[in-house]
C-alpha cells in the first residue's frame, strides 16, 4: 500500500500565492509514489485567500481547508494542522513559496531512511532575506541557545516533515506559547536536518513585522528558559554589592559637612536602583503573565469552517 503524506500550509492573507503553491506542490509530488493531500489553514484572512482555496478544493479532491474564526497566529495555525493530519507523515510549509517545494523529495528520502523528524535550516548566505532580518534572527538563536538547554541551529524553519508518531505526541502539547521549532527539538526521537536556500517572497508581504519578530523571540526564550529570572537576581546582587561601597562615602560626606553636595549621586543611585527594580519586575511579570494566560486553558484556535473533517 502506498504511504500517505499530508501537507499543511498556514496562510494569512496570501490570496495570490494559493494557486502558485498548489501548482508547485503538484508538480513535485505527483512524480513521487505517495497518496497525498494538502490542507490549508486559513488563519483568519481578510482578503480572498479562503475563496481561492475553496476554488482549488473544488478543482482537486485532495485539497482541504480549515478556516479559523480569526487570526490566531502562525504557530497556532500550525497546531490546527497538526491536530487534523491523519497521514503517515505530515509536512508543514509556508504558503508564500519561501520554502521551496522542490526540497520535499529530499525530506521524504530522509524519512524513508528512518528519520522521524526532518527539519530544515535556512541557509542565510544570500540576499533573498533582508539583512536586518538575517542579523536579528542570528542574534536570537545565539541568545536562546545560551539561555536554554535546547540547541537550535540558526535559521531553523517551520518547514519540516514529521512522522505520524511525532504528530501524535505533539497533539498532546497544550502549553500556551507554542514555539514549534523549540518543541520539535525538545521531543527527541530520530532527527535530522536538510539545508535550503530561501526564495524571496513570491507575492504579498511578510506578516512578521520587526515588532512581531521581537515578540516571537521573547516567546521562544521565555518558553524554554527561566535564565532571565536568574539574570535579574545577578543584577540585583551586583547593584546591592556596589551600593555597599557607597556607604563609607556617605559617612565621609557627613563628617566633612558637605552632605548637600551628595544630592547628585543620591539621585543617580535612586535612579539606577529604580531602573533595576523595574527591569526585574518586568522579567518576573513576563513569566507571571504566562502563568496567567496558561491558567485559563483557552484553546489555541477556533475553527469557523472546514471541509477537512
Ligand atoms: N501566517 C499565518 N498567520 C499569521 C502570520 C503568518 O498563518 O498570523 C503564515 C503566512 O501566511 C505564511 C507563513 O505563516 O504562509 C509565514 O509567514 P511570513 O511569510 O509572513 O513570515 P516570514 O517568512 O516573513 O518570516
Ligand atoms: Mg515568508
Amino acid at each position: 500500500m502506498k504511504k500517505s503524506i499530508s501537507i499543511i500550509i498556514p496562510v494569512y492573507n496570501e490570496q495570490d500565492n494559493i494557486e502558485v503553491i498548489v501548482t508547485a506542490l503538484q508538480e513535485v509530488i505527483s512524480k513521487l509514489d505517495y497518496v497525498w493531500d494538502i490542507t490549508f489553514i486559513d488563519d483568519g484572512s481578510n482578503d480572498r485567500t479562503l475563496e481561492n482555496i475553496r476554488r482549488q478544493s473544488l478543482l482537486y479532491n485532495n485539497i482541504f481547508f480549515i478556516s479559523l474564526a480569526r487570526n490566531f497566529g502562525h504557530q497556532n495555525a500550525l497546531k490546527a494542522g497538526l491536530n487534523f493530519g491523519k497521514s503517515d507523515c505530515l509536512i508543514t510549509i509556508d504558503g508564500d513559496m519561501q520554502h521551496p517545494p522542490s526540497l520535499i523529495p529530499e525530506l521524504l528520502k530522509k524519512w524513508e531512511e528512518g528519520y522521524e523528524i526532518v527539519y530544515t535550516i535556512r541557509n542565510d548566505n544570500n540576499d533573498k532575506i533582508p539583512t536586518l532580518k538575517r542579523k536579528t534572527s542570528k542574534l536570537f538563536y545565539n541568545v536562546l541557545n545560551r539561555l536554554s538547554d535546547i540547541k537550535l541551529e540558526p535559521g531553523t524553519a517551520d518547514f519540516r516533515l514529521l512522522d505520524k508518531k511525532i504528530v501524535d505526541v505533539l497533539r498532546g502539547f497544550n502549553e500556551d506559547d507554542l514555539f514549534w521549532r523549540g518543541l520539535i527539538k525538545w521531543v527527541g526521537f530520530k532527527q535530522t536536518s536538510v539545508e535550503y536556500t530561501p526564495e524571496a517572497r513570491k507575492l504579498g508581504k511578510s506578516k512578521y513585522t520587526y515588532r512581531k519578530m521581537m515578540a516571537f523571540g521573547l516567546k521562544g526564550i521565555t518558553s524554554f528558559s527561566t535564565a532571565p529570572l536568574t539574570i535579574a537576581i545577578y543584577f540585583g546582587f551586583i547593584s546591592a554589592f556596589l551600593s555597599f561601597f557607597y556607604i563609607p562615602y556617605v559617612f565621609y560626606s557627613i563628617y566633612f559637612g558637605h552632605a548637600i553636595s551628595g544630592w547628585a549621586s543620591l539621585i543617580v543611585t535612586v535612579a539606577f536602583l529604580g531602573g533595576l527594580q523595574l527591569m526585574i519586575l518586568g522579567i518576573i511579570g513576563m513569566y507571571l503573565g504566562k502563568l496567567f494566560i496558561q491558567s485559563k486553558r483557552r484553546p489555541h484556535y477556533i475553527i469557523k469552517e472546514s471541509n477537512a473533517m
